[in-house]
């Protein structure tokens, strides 16, 4: 199986783009932030647990999305590899995934990286919540904290997965078509 980690600030345009990068490559796209959304919408304990965290743009604890993530790794099968979409978001989480993926012999194949500016984030995240209606792209307050949060605990990753010779980096300005191609011409060598 191959181990796509799209990585990038709250904004960039990850959701958007894994969609047809999980087509392309027959890749199960994992987002850990979509899946904390359908606990929360469904009313379970796990849900519950998040929700207060995510409507602060805290993280949630690294069991609850590891426990998510291993839980699609074993299940899904007819795929050629995943799509991480929002984790790993802290370094132990980062870690963590080795250490999964060492259980069956296996690493994460590459990071594709979408950047944009910090001044982009905020227009992006503002236009995002006018079109999908997401709670925590609704206040300020909680925006500010997710991108806090980035810079300080998502953000080191960009060193962990460069010295682990992981890290790619694209320019996440531009149409989605643009940075589409731009994915797509990455990943074609990888
Ligand atoms: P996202 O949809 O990726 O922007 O995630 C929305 C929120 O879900 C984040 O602000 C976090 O509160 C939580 N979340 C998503 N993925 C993770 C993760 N890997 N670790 C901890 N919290 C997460």
């Amino acid at each position: 199986m191959k181990y796509f980690i799209l990585f990038g600030p709250p904004g960039a345009g990850k959701g958007t783009q894994a969609t047809s990068m999980a087509e392309r490559y027959n890749l199960r796209h994992i987002s850990t932030g979509e899946l904390l959304r359908k606990e929360i919408a469904a009313g379970s304990e796990l849900g519950l647990q998040a929700k207060a965290l995510i409507e602060a743009g805290e993280l949630v604890p690294d069991a609850i999305v590891e426990g998510m993530i291993e839980s699609e790794f074993r299940t899904v099968k007819d795929v050629a590899g995943f799509l991480l979409d929002g984790f790993p978001r802290n370094t132990a989480q980062a870690r963590d995934l080795d250490t999964i993926l060492a259980k069956t012999g296996e690493e994460v194949t590459a990071v594709v990286s979408l950047m944009i500016p910090d001044e982009t984030i905020k227009e992006r995240i503002r236009h995002r919540a006018a079109i999908e209606g997401r709670g925590d792209d609704a206040n300020e307050s909680t925006i500010a904290n997710r991108i806090a949060t980035y810079h300080e605990k998502t953000e080191p990753l960009i060193t962990y997965y460069t010295t682990g010779g992981k890290y790619n980096e694209i320019d996440g300005l531009g149409t989605i078509d643009e940075v589409h191609d731009k994915i797509c011409r990455l990943m074609d060598t990888l």
